[in-house]
């Protein structure tokens, strides 16, 4: 079975039947162990399904995974969502906002939890609407970990290239482009005028777009548009 993609469904009982153990970081580094149920972290996480498969486990050995490579940080806050479908709640920096959300995007797609990676865009998008800031400061760490073609990578894309935002664009916030997403925006941004679609989106229409297209479903597979 795949991971849910949208909301509507949600783990049964017999998930909680069995503990895992869960060890995230690197010795020296911040390290911390989670104990959580095998069935509801394969139930959200494909990665989780098939590494926590029977056969990969000797007889009465308990489960255990190490994560060296995760952050302490953004696994909790991982874990925060798997129990209550709660994201981080809000910073009073609108950078450690974004980054949050950022992260656990990345977290979502290294560890294939699509549902994960379709409510942080819905957040970021959120995040937009209230402060009506761009995520200028976070843009390495999304070029950094993302592949060219990324659905976080092209809703920033899209976003950057239509909202009126020219605080942005000063002269003092020139070292924060970086290099690829600065040519992508631009390339976005020549063939809208192009193709005469160039707009400016205001905070209305940006609370009002369908976000599905930057969304990962399984083929054929919308979210239900509200309206
Ligand atoms: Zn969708």
């Amino acid at each position: 079975m795949s991971p849910p993609s949208t909301p509507e469904k949600l783990p049964t009982a017999n998930l909680f039947d069995e503990i895992i153990i869960v060890t995230v970081g690197k010795e020296l580094k911040p390290f911390k162990t989670f104990s959580l149920h095998k069935g509801v972290v394969s139930y959200y996480s494909g990665y989780f399904q098939a590494a926590l498969k029977e056969n990969t486990f000797q007889e009465g050995q308990s489960k255990r995974i190490e994560l060296p490579d995760e952050e302490v940080e953004t696994f909790e806050h991982f874990v925060g969502w798997l129990y209550t479908r709660v994201l981080p709640g809000n910073s009073d920096d609108y950078t450690a906002e974004y980054n949050g959300l950022i992260k656990l995007w990345i977290l979502g797609d290294k560890r294939q939890i699509p549902l994960l990676m379709n409510v942080t865009i819905d957040a970021m998008r959120d995040v937009l609407v209230k402060r009506w800031i761009l995520p200028r400061m976070s843009l390495g760490l999304i070029w950094e970990n993302t592949a060219p073609g990324a659905q976080l990578r092209r809703f920033w894309i899209h976003l950057m290239a239509q909202v009126g935002l020219r605080s942005s664009l000063k002269d003092e916030h020139k070292e924060f482009w970086v290099k690829d997403a600065l040519w992508d925006v631009f390339r976005a941004s020549y063939e809208m005028w192009r193709n005469g679609r160039a707009t400016t989106l205001n905070k209305d229409a940006i609370a009002k777009l369908d976000l599905c297209e930057y969304h990962c479903h399984e083929d054929g597979l919308k979210c239900e548009k509200v309206a």
